[in-house]
């Protein structure tokens, strides 16, 4: 296969989200991904709004999306009218992470269906261009119920070749989610790795100001051997326990 035909088959990633969400939410949801993509917390009166839905219908998809982790929310009261509104992000990974697990199950089943073309003998009545197995051909002696004529031996490759060019295709797309989940994953991964360093520096930045008080942090460092010789003896305990239950 050249560069052009993967070209036709690839699908952008926007297009990837929209496909597993409309599978999830429904045809609307297409337009939900457009609107939460690349924001956080989305005001839901804004989203049904531009959808032109009523707010509960708006909800009614949300939620759905939201039953299979595609989306999450927070919620806010207003505190004069006393309700809460519904703010919603579009989680791009889990998308993702469902979309790898219905292209497995979608490659499962092609895989499947290749290896009993590969394998079965299947009979058509070219009259009412209608395939059976061998077991059903068998049952009526070879002949149509239908209309009387001979069942004739259907030629397997045909069936073959269409079902490994959808597998190919399937692949393809399996690679691109993998490809995407990737780049989120190490997105995600920078941020924690920011976050933490951040959390860090801002331990620091505490132990600095403990320290300004002098003898009672030092006191404190002394004493943190104590505490490690307590975690081995309760590390040791918990095995001995364990030894026990086994028994
Ligand atoms: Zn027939």
């Amino acid at each position: 296969m050249g560069k052009a035909s993967n070209k036709i088959l690839s699908s952008s990633k926007v297009d990837l989200l929209r496909d597993v969400s409309v599978v999830v939410g429904g045809k609307n949801s297409a337009s939900i991904v457009d609107l939460l993509l690349g924001k956080n917390n989305v005001n839901e009166f804004i989203i049904a709004k531009k959808l032109g839905l009523t707010i509960n219908q708006t909800r009614n998809i949300l939620y759905k999306l939201s039953d299979e982790g595609l989306v999450s929310f927070i919620r806010k009261k207003d505190k004069k009218k006393g309700w809460y509104t519904y703010f919603w992000t579009f989680n791009e990974e889990r998308a993702f992470l469902l979309l790898k697990k219905t292209l497995f199950n979608e490659i499962t089943q092609l895989e499947n269906q290749l290896k009993s073309r590969e394998e079965k003998r299947y009979y058509i009545c070219k009259q009412c261009n209608i395939e059976v197995t061998e077991e059903t051909a068998l049952l009526h002696d070879f002949v149509c119920p239908e209309c009387g004529e001979v069942y004739e031996l259907q030629d397997n490759n045909k069936s073959i070749k269409e079902i490994n060019s959808s597998i190919n295709r399937v692949k393809l797309k399996l690679k691109e989610v993998e490809d995407e989940l990737e780049i989120t994953g190490s997105k995600n991964e920078k941020r924690i790795k920011k976050e933490s360093a951040k959390a860090a520096k801002d331990k620091k930045a505490a132990k600095v100001k403990l320290s300004a008080k002098p003898n009672v942090a030092v006191k404190k460092v002394k004493k943190q051997p104590k505490i490690k010789k307590q975690k081995k003896h309760t590390k040791k305990t918990s095995k001995k326990s364990k030894a026990i239950k086994k028994k």
